[in-house]
């Protein structure tokens, strides 16, 4: 499954598009990059985003995050992990996950 990576490539600012797996393309540069070097750049940020004040996971981009103490942050590369550790789906970000 691809998915899109909006403004992602480093060298003209376009979207992206790929996976995990086999990278994310740029059409426009026509430059294929490695989900690592991705990461390196700080592209891709690490995915959910959790409280040590709360039970619920967000994903990087809800506006829940924006009222969570930096400080009070625990991060999780997967809902599944996150789940683990005694968290749930955010009602904001996942609205169609049971809680
Ligand atoms: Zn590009
Ligand atoms: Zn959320």
């Amino acid at each position: 499954m691809n998915s899109t990576l909006k403004k992602g490539c480093i060298i003209c600012g376009a979207d992206l598009k790929g996976n995990k797996k086999a990278g994310f393309y740029c059409k426009k540069s026509n430059i294929l990059f490695s989900y690592k070097s991705l990461k390196a750049s700080g592209i891709i940020k690490r995915e959910l985003v959790g409280s040590k004040k709360s039970d619920k996971f967000h994903k990087s981009e809800c506006i829940g995050v924006i009222s969570l103490k930096k400080e009070n942050m625990v991060f999780f590369s997967s809902d599944k992990t996150a789940k683990k550790r005694g968290y749930s789906h955010c009602a904001l970000c996942y609205p169609n996950y049971p809680r």
